[in-house]
């Protein structure tokens, strides 16, 4: 029975797929990429005679056609998304009619851009005593929020708040971190367009002046904005305040009596 393997491409450097997910396209009979967002070089590692198409122009029911008709003919079927599939992606709409249809289902993860902009820049999520959570969300586009999960209801933990596919709605970002109790001079971190090569951009800004250092070099798509109070914790001249308990001298564990 055919399989659909839903793959993730990592954030745009193609050597940041998963060793898995390589070999999979490398023996795939087919193989549906997001064209948009994902990096063309990872089709120079394709099998000859593989079926390939870009789905950046096609509606759903054009994917699960193309889909369903590859997995006929293949043993093994790729879906080529961006990141780590299980974030924003499609996949509950596309796996869902394909299990329906009787095809086996399985999924690679992949190095989502929100570590992949932490890494760009050098920075930890968490950070001991100062916060032990990560949120990934984004504000309301088109896509609306579901009841309490508002950036100014969220951001309200003051913890690390990774804000996907918001690029263009700097203003309600910074607004809402305002209403979360965030300082003007909070500071933000921007990544755009981490890990592809020759094109990342690092910004370092604050919650004030988030939306002109967008706007002054033009970023819009494939950008991350990270608000968190463990920024810049990796800097040379940071006291060694916070230090992690597992590497505490005075901290014993089963590794370590
Ligand atoms: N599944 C993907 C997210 C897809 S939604 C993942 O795990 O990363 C698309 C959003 O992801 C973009 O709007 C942007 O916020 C973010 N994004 C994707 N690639 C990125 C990159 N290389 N650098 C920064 N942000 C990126």
């Amino acid at each position: 029975m055919a399989k659909v393997w839903f793959v993730g491409a990592g954030p745009g450097d193609p050597d940041l797929i998963t060793v898995r997910g390589r070999a999979l396209l490398a023996r795939a009979g087919a193989v549906l990429y997001a064209g948009s967002l994902v990096s063309a070089e990872h089709l120079h590692h394709l099998r000859e005679g593989c079926a390939v198409a870009d789905s950046s122009s096609m509606t759903l029911e054009e994917m699960l056609a193309w889909l369903l008709d590859q997995a006929s003919r293949h043993a093994e079927v790729v879906r080529l998304q961006t990141g780590d599939p299980g974030l924003y992606g499609a996949l509950a709409e596309v796996a869902g009619p394909l299990r329906a249809a009787g095809i086996k289902v399985g999924v690679i993860p992949g190095v989502s851009s929100a570590m992949a902009s932490a890494a760009a820049a050098v920075e930890t999520l968490t950070l001991p005593e100062t916060t032990q959570t990560v949120i990934l969300t984004r504000v309301a586009g088109r896509t609306p929020m579901p009841p309490g999960e508002q950036l100014r209801d969220l951001a309200r933990h003051h913890c690390t708040v990774c804000i996907f596919l918001s690029a263009t709605l700097l203003e309600t970002v910074a607004s809402e971190l305002t209403h979360a109790g965030w300082s003007a001079s909070a500071p933000i971190l921007v990544v755009h367009k981490a890990s592809w090569p020759g094109e990342e951009q690092i910004i370092r800004t604050t919650v004030a002046h988030l939306a002109e250092a967008c706007q002054e070099r033009g970023l819009h798509g494939q950008t991350m904005i990270i608000a968190s109070p463990a920024l810049q914790a990796t800097r040379p001249e940071q006291p060694q305040a916070m230090r992690s308990r597992l590497y505490d001298p005075t901290f014993s564990h089963g590794y370590r009596p």
